[in-house]
């Protein structure tokens, strides 16, 4: 093999970080850690062989770049071929043909005319949906919801419920709604009295989560750990040139009003008055759409950069490039610099921030 060429899997991306680097493997949803010194080597001898590497290095480092390769070939993270010319590298240039990719509705006190929302969803060809209730709901009613989506063959195929846990609703009555609804993605029950998975009956089925964690509101959102990481190449490559949380995004809040996301502060109209597709004409609407991790402090040296949610909805409010915040996401307890992780809660550095968006009684209920 030391004679024959090898080559990453077009696939696998290498991400760089300030201490360690990872290999984004997107086929499995999955990352591998590596030394900054094999990224280094994937960098600039991908498509040599391993002699020609050798060659280049002393013989004191033979014996690790030999542990390097058996790690990526264990992990089939390389295969050999003696044409690595036919094997070029994946193109990572993101489109889409929707105006509009994924939208969030909050639902409290208000309810709002949902069939209407839905109807402008299918104008800007949005595909994915997340509904956030923070208060009981019944279960006819996401019944209905869903209902109406398959009456009207609407192009939305995927649908998150994220839902308070009641105690008088039979868990099967939710399964049913799952089994029945092959456009559901996944239920999350909130403020459970145990955190528990329920396996999908089949694998084309969403699946039931509960959590014990409390949902009180909006506020709860925009939590960073390595659970929410996403190894996909479509997350990857938008990533790479947009923002990975609101690029095509567009959001009600509970109180009706048309956000980028429920959390932030401008709103640019109420869904009483204003259609989404006005809203999204504002160009403020769209100020973090292109903003990516690179540009983000501290993100830009993370290894996880292209496979982690960027929320600019709650910062640590310290960095900023003209009115664009380029602050490192709140409610991430990562340092890429040492490579460990810390409750983001208690940090005194993020005291300041965490009293301006008022999120003391959040931490003390989580
Ligand atoms: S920007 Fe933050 S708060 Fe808004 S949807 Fe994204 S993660 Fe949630
Ligand atoms: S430092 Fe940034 S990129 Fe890294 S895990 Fe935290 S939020 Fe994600």
């Amino acid at each position: 093999m030391k004679d024959t060429h090898f080559i990453l899997f077009t696939d696998c991306i290498p991400v760089k970080g300030a201490n360690r680097s990872v290999i984004c493997d997107t086929k499995n949803n999955t990352y591998f850690y590596i030394p900054n010194g094999l990224y280094d080597i994937l960098e600039k001898y991908n498509g040599n062989t391993i002699k020609n590497i050798k060659e280049d290095f002393n013989d004191e480092y033979h014996e690790i770049i030999d542990e390097y390769f058996d790690f990526l070939i264990k992990n089939k993270l390389i295969f050999f071929n003696s044409n690595p010319q036919f094997f070029p590298k994946i193109n990572l240039q993101w489109q889409h043909a929707s105006k509009i990719t994924n939208a969030i509705v909050d639902f409290d006190v208000i309810i709002h005319d949902y069939k209407a929302v839905i109807q402008q969803f299918e104008i800007l060809k949005c595909s994915y949906v997340q509904f956030r209730f923070f208060k009981i709901v019944n279960i006819a009613f996401l019944n209905e919801i869903l209902d109406y989506i398959s009456d009207i063959e609407s192009r939305i195929v995927s649908v998150d419920f994220i839902i308070p846990f009641n105690k008088n609703v039979d868990k099967e009555k939710i399964e049913q709604l799952v089994f029945k609804n092959s456009r559901i993605h996944a239920i999350i029950i909130y403020n459970a009295p145990t955190t528990k998975n329920y396996n999908p009956i089949n694998e084309n089925m969403g699946y039931i989560l509960e959590v014990e964690r409390n949902i009180l509101n909006e506020k709860h959102c925009g939590i960073i750990n390595t659970e929410y990481f996403y190894s996909n190449i479509n997350l990857l490559s938008e990533s790479l040139s947009h923002n990975s949380c609101l690029n095509r995004k567009i959001s009600i809040d509970k109180e009706g009003n048309i956000k980028n996301c429920p959390s932030m502060t401008q709103s640019f109209g109420n869904i009483k008055d204003t259609t989404l597709e006005e809203a999204l004409q504002q160009p403020l609407f769209k100020k973090y759409w292109n903003i990516t991790k690179d540009q983000i402090e501290v993100c830009k040296d993370c290894e996880f950069r292209y496979i982690c949610t960027d929320c600019r909805a709650y910062t640590e409010r310290t960095h900023y490039n003209k009115d664009i915040d380029v602050s490192k996401p709140l409610k991430c307890g990562y340092n890429p610099y040492t490579n460990a992780w810390e409750d983001w809660s208690t940090n005194p550095l993020k005291k300041k921030a965490i009293a301006y968006y008022e999120m003391e009684e959040l931490i003390t209920s989580d």
